[in-house]
Order: C-alpha cells, then structure tokens, then sequence
C-alpha cells in the first residue's frame, strides 16, 4: 500500500460546521490556503529564524508575507462593518475557520494578522465607536500594513489584569481625564505585532473611579509623544509575532478614545474581549493540530518499521487513532462554543460569566488535546520528530504559547470553577 492508493481526506472528515460558513468566506479560506500552501509553508524555518525582522535594515520575506496577507488578500480590512467599507458582520465560527487556515501555516503569522479584529472588536461590543471606526477604517482599508495591537499585559501580571474579580486593583498603567484628554502612565509587555503596530488598545484604570468605572480601554497611535517600545523578545515560537515592552509617559490622546464612552459599556466590552480572545485563541491549535496531521500522515505513509508500513502496526494504529481522535475532540468542542457565540439572542452575550466560562475551558481543553496530539506526533516520528527537517518540533512549540497566552491556563479553570460551582473567595 502507498500513499496513492490511501483514502483522500477531505473538510468534511473533520468538524468544522460548512453549513455555518458563508460561500464568499469558504472562497477567502480556499484563498488562504493557498496562500499557505504557496507563500508560508515554504518559509517554514525562517519564519522560525527571523524573530528579530523588524530591526533588520533590508526588507524581508516578512515584510512581503503580511503585505500579501492583509492588503492583496485583504485580510486587513475583512473586520471592518460593512458601512465602514469592509466586510463586516463576519460570525465567530466564520473568523476561526479563516484563523485555522493561516494558523495552519505559522502561529506567529496568525497571531499578529488576526490582533487588529481583536482590538476592533472593542470598537464594536456592546456598542459602537463611531469617532475612531472612522478615524481608523480608511487607515485599514489603505494599501500599507496597519496594525493594531491589544496592550493588556503588564510586567508583574497578565492573568491578574484580566482577572475581573480583582475589579482593576492589579491594572497599573493609569490614565486620567484632563479636560478633553486622557494623559496615559504605564508600562505594557508582549502585546502582539507590537513593533509595527500603528496603534495600541490599552487596558488601564482610571485615576480616581472605583470599580465598575475603572477599567478603560483606550486607543493610542503608537506614534504619540511619550510612547516608547523595546526591541523585540526572543521566543520558544511564534517568531515573527513580535512581542516586547511598550512605554506610556504622559501620553495624550483625545477622550473619544476609550473604545467605549460609558464606563460599564467599557467593562461589558473588556470580559467580551477576553471571552472573544480565549475563544479565537483556540482556533490557533486547531490549525497547529491539522498541520501536524498532515507531517504525520505524510510520515507514516512512507515510513517502514521491522519490514512494513508502519501504520500497519498495532500499536501505532492505536497511536494515530489517538491522534485523530484528539483533532475530532477539540474542533467538536471548538465549534460548537463558537456557534453558540453567534447566538446572543439564545445563549448570552460575550460579557456574561458563563460564556467567559465557556470560553476559558475551550481554550485550556483544545490546548490539551492539541499537545497530546502534537507531542504523539512528534514521538511517533522518532529522531525525524526532534529535528527541525521533521516539521514537527516547531509546531509544539507553537502549540505550547497557544495554551498560555490570554490569562493563562490555571486562571482559566479558577473561572470556569467559579461559574460552575460558585466559587467565590479565588
Ligand atoms: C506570542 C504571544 C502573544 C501574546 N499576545 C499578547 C497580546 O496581544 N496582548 C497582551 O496584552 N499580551 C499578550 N501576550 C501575553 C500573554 O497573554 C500572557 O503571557 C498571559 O496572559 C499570561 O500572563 P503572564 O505571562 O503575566 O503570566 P501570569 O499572569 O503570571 O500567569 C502565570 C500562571 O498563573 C495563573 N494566574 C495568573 N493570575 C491568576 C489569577 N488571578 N488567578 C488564578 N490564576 C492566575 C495563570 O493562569 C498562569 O497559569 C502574548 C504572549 C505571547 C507569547
């Protein structure tokens, strides 16, 4: 048996929903991989190597990577509402299939081409920006790369700044209201796509309001006096998403830019970002997940032990089976949370604590499986799995960031405890 005569696999062996998947979309996603398959698997090891291609003199493939991924495909401006020229309206399902295409590719592609949407989406929920939708869509439906990135993280915590029930007491970086302006102290790290990005969404809390009216969001061009970044940290994976410390001293931006102008619109929009991250972030491993699929299949299509082909053996049959088994599992759970998503009307909104539950435990359960897969994966490929000519290795790697970011693990099932069994004093 070889690998011409093996059963062709194809979407719908798998469990992402077509049926909730418009026909322009599952067009874009064909696109996309295409694109992967052409212009980013390709580059797999130097997407690995060029961690550092924002402080490199020449222009590189990067550069023409995201340049064909967010302007000629048009990834960029795919997020905007339709009145504001883009395509709008896309569902939650519809954004993870086109996050699984590119996250197929390279996860650090993925994380940096989808941050814009992220930081958009507190423009959009519970309600609209109209001031900076329109001061930021024609910089997003241009023809250069625009990225804008979501700054929450701070040196001493990441799980504790998004940790609502800590009501902002752990948010460092502070703005306060003078006059028509807020003027912005803090100190950021690891915000995604933070050294190209054109502006910055920042979590910070408000100077003099207790809680609920503390916790703002406020929109920043990385370009204003008083905002400083570092060079670029290097990672475990995820290389070309660059990640490193952003400064804010007595920046000055207009009071129109807290994303949301009531502060409990603000803090409804700040739980449905980390709901909407979490969930989207899960999306990250799936893609991780078919790509190792594929390295394996490909693998052991050809790979012989003791005399014949090695998935003609027992045992690894029952390894393989385990692994797709795991894929079917976390694309399952997956889907159906996100389908779910894209009916407020029946299941909640984004900000109620059982969809920030729900959220955290497909993040943390797709994680799992994706690193049991992964890592039987790499097992079963022996000295082929360790060794970068394996195109394995990279993608646990990946796949290991993926689990982390957004909270992090161990806050995620303190909050699906605390929906779940009324947890109340962690
Ligand atoms: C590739 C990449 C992209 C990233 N992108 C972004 C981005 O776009 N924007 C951004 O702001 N950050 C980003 N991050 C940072 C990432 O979100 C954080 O690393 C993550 O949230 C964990 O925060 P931490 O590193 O400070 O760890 P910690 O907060 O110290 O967490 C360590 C462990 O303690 C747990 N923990 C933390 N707080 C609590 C709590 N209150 N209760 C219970 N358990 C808790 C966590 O769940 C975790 O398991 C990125 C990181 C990487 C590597």
């Amino acid at each position: 048996m070889d690998k011409t005569t093996r059963s062709p696999i194809g979407e719908t062996d798998f469990l992402q929903p077509s049926h909730l998947i418009s026909a322009e979309v599952s067009l874009f996603c064909q696109m996309l991989r295409k694109f992967v398959d052409n212009e980013v698997l390709s580059h797999a090891e130097e997407l690995d190597d060029y961690w550092d291609w924002t402080e490199r003199k020449e222009q590189t493939f990067v550069h023409g990577i995201w340049k064909n991924l967010l302007i000629g495909l048009g990834l960029q401006r795919t997020f905007l509402p339709e009145d504001f020229g883009g395509a709008g309206g896309q569902s939650t399902v519809e954004t993870a299939a086109m996050i699984q295409e590119v996250a197929r590719g390279d996860y650090g592609l993925a994380s940096t081409g989808f941050i814009s949407p992220w930081s958009i989406a507190a423009l959009m929920i519970p309600r609209r920006n109209e001031y900076l939708l329109k001061k930021l869509a024609p910089l997003l439906l241009g023809d250069d790369v625009f990225i804008i990135a979501s700054a929450i993280t701070e040196p001493h915590a990441g799980g504790s700044v998004e940790d609502v029930r800590l009501r902002g007491t752990q948010i460092r970086t502070r703005a306060r209201l003078e006059g028509d302006e807020w003027v912005i102290n803090g100190h950021k790290l690891w915000a995604s796509g933070f050294r190209e990005a054109n502006w910055f969404r920042v979590l910070c809390v408000v100077e003099g309001e207790e809680f609920p009216g503390n916790i703002a969001q406020i929109f920043v061009p990385a370009d204003a006096p008083g905002v400083s970044t570092s060079k670029p940290y290097r990672k475990m994976g995820a290389s070309i998403d660059t990640n490193g410390d952003i400064w804010f001293q007595d920046v000055r931006v207009p009071k129109e830019n807290r994303a949301q102008q009531d502060p409990e619109d603000d803090l409804k929009s700040v739980i449905a970002n980390i709901t909407i991250g979490r969930l989207t972030s899960a999306a990250f491993p799936l893609g991780i997940m078919k790509r190792a699929y594929e390295v394996l299949r490909d693998y052991v299509d050809s790979r012989e032990i003791a005399g014949k082909p090695m998935k003609e053996h027992g045992a690894i049959a029952h390894e393989l089976g385990r692994v797709a088994q795991n894929i079917l599992a976390a694309e399952g759970f997956f889907y159906s949370a996100a389908a779910r998503m894209d009916r407020p009307d029946t299941y909640g909104f984004p900000w109620e604590a059982k969809n920030v539950a729900l959220a955290s435990a497909v993040q943390n359960a797709v994680g799992e499986l994706g690193w049991d897969a992964v890592s039987r994966s790499l097992e079963l490929m022996g000295s082929y799995g360790y060794s970068r000519e394996g195109k394995m290795e990279k993608l646990l790697r990946d796949l290991k960031i993926g689990q982390i970011v957004v909270g992090g693990p161990i806050l995620r099932l303190v909050e699906i405890a605390r929906h779940y069994f009324g947890t109340q004093t962690v």
